[in-house]
């Protein structure tokens, strides 16, 4: 009876440290939408990101575009027509006073889930409107698209995706690259290596807007949309010595991955001439100092890429629907990578069960993750096909630590942390570390039903983790009786 039970128990344990990983699968990297066909290209060969001035285009080259009014109208009407998965709302005003408003898509728009955010920017030099006609297109055609293609439906279901289309409405109104009061946005944030920006009252209304949302809402990643080469860039942006070289971040391979998703689902990036596989670390191109990516990845927890998606900064109007085709793909596939790859789990206290707004490291990685205040989810996007040390620790917990192997699916890794004070083997002297592996629908469940449930399911499983580790030390200790009275005769 006693042998039978312990099979129970050892076979409930297996089913959840075991195959439970696999079932947690949210979709496969080979489920990413592959670049469609095409005769047309535009190979990246300029580098129009320096902070030249530069000659301003002719009205003539802007027709066909959106106005900053167009803009608006477009994005408040898009809103109407699908009120059930967005809203609009703005983070600030430009120096001229203009809103810079954002789109949320989510299922719940508004609302704070356990789940990831991801946001587009765009236009954040004045004289590169591409990328905020792109984020249009993108928008309508989510809305379209939500309730007949998969890609969609899970970035509707799975993601918080917030869109600002201009940031520098001020710029693009006279076609010129800086803000209303001159300044470069992509320089006006605090720099990691040099005193530059650092004082408060001279930094823009712009750049304090993009400061703020980031302190509102806890973004995973995002991209800024630029024009002028063809080209995803991934910090560093910047190097100590301000020489020209590659200088990686902490989560350099990451980046890469994220990077080559979105140049190997374009039409043609990854083909370019002079960026090997349409990637580029961005001190390594040029070093930029004060710029919007490196900030981002080092204080909003965010992992920022700079994609240059047009080598024409003003490609007639007419070639648009062509240019948000060969983005399209690359765009989605990057929002998507977000629930489709990483590490992905809440941290709970085994005490009573609450959710514990903690920090994830991953061993041999310099960067911390932080978990939601409401819910504690956190997610750690790395890079694919290797395994990770993943340690969950709060104050007032003992760490835990387990280890994930990361295929092409996400994994979902869930933390019960053991208060300090009755850690020492009364309550539990172990707890299945690889908790890991509950499919993403039983996450949402627990997610958002209520945390009672998740409790008692916690200490089910712990109980019989328990008696399972009671046994084997139970066996143990015969054993040794045993092999003592053996060497005792
Ligand atoms: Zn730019």
């Amino acid at each position: 009876m006693i042998k039978l039970r312990f099979v129970q128990s050892l076979l409930f344990f297996t089913a959840i440290c075991v195959f439970l990983p696999k079932i947690a699968a949210r979709g496969g990297h080979s489920d990413y939408i592959q670049p469609g066909d095409g005769n047309a290209s535009f190979h990246g060969t300029a580098r129009h990101l320096f902070a030249q001035e530069e000659k301003r285009p002719s009205v003539e080259l802007t027709r066909g575009y959106m106005t900053n009014a167009d803009l608006e109208k477009a994005m408040k009407d898009f809103t109407k027509r699908c009120s059930k998965i967005s809203r609009l709302y703005s983070i600030g005003k430009s120096v001229n006073g203009f809103p810079l408003w954002v789109i949320e898509i989510s299922d719940r728009p508004g609302e704070i889930e356990a789940e990831p955010a991801f946001k587009y920017i765009g236009n954040v030099h004045g004289d590169e409107p591409v990328g905020r006609e792109l984020l249009l297109r993108l928008a309508n055609w989510i809305c379209d698209n939500y309730e007949k293609d998969p890609l969609a439906k899970l970035i509707v279901e799975n993601v918080h995706l917030h869109i600002l289309p201009s940031l520098n409405p001020d710029g693009f109104s006279v076609r010129r690259r800086n803000n209303a009061n001159n300044v470069d946005l992509n320089r006006d944030f605090p720099d990691q290596f040099f005193l530059i920006n650092e004082d408060l009252s001279l930094r823009q209304p712009e750049t304090t807007a993009i400061m703020n949302w980031l302190r509102e809402i806890r973004f995973t990643a995002s991209a800024t949309l630029h024009g002028g080469a063809l080209v995803a860039n991934f910090p560093w942006d910047g190097t100590e010595d301000k020489r020209k070289y590659y200088y990686g971040c902490p989560d350099d391979q990451t980046f890469r991955f994220l990077a080559s998703l979105y140049s190997k689902s374009h039409r043609n990036m990854s083909f370019s001439i002079e960026f090997e596989d349409g990637i580029t670390n961005g001190a390594s191109w040029y070093p930029i100092y004060g710029g919007m990516q490196d900030w981002n990845y080092i204080h909003g927890g965010c992992f920022e890429l700079t994609l240059e998606i047009s080598d024409n900064k003003w490609p007639r109007a007419s070639e648009l629907p062509t240019i948000w085709e060969y983005n399209r793909k690359s765009m989605l596939n990057l929002v998507a990578s977000l629930v489709k790859t990483g590490v992905h789990g809440r941290i709970f206290s085994l005490d009573q069960g609450k959710p514990l707004p903690g920090l994830v490291v991953v061993k041999g990685i310099n960067y911390t993750v932080k978990a939601h205040q409401a819910y504690a989810d956190y997610h750690r996007l790395l890079e694919p096909g290797k395994i990770y040390e993943v340690t969950a620790s709060s104050p007032g917990y003992k760490p835990k630590t387990t280890t994930v192997w990361l295929g092409e699916n996400a994994v979902t890794a869930d933390f019960i942390l053991i208060p300090e004070a009755s850690y020492g083997g009364k309550l539990l002297r172990s707890s299945c570390d690889c908790s890991y592996g509950q499919p993403l629908l039983l996450t949402r469940f627990f997610t958002e039903t209520n945390n009672g449930i998740t409790f008692a399911l916690v200490v089910v499983v712990a109980f019989l983790f328990f008696l399972l580790q009671r046994r084997v030390r139970s066996n143990l200790w015969k054993q040794r009786q045993s092999s003592r009275r053996s060497i005792t005769v």
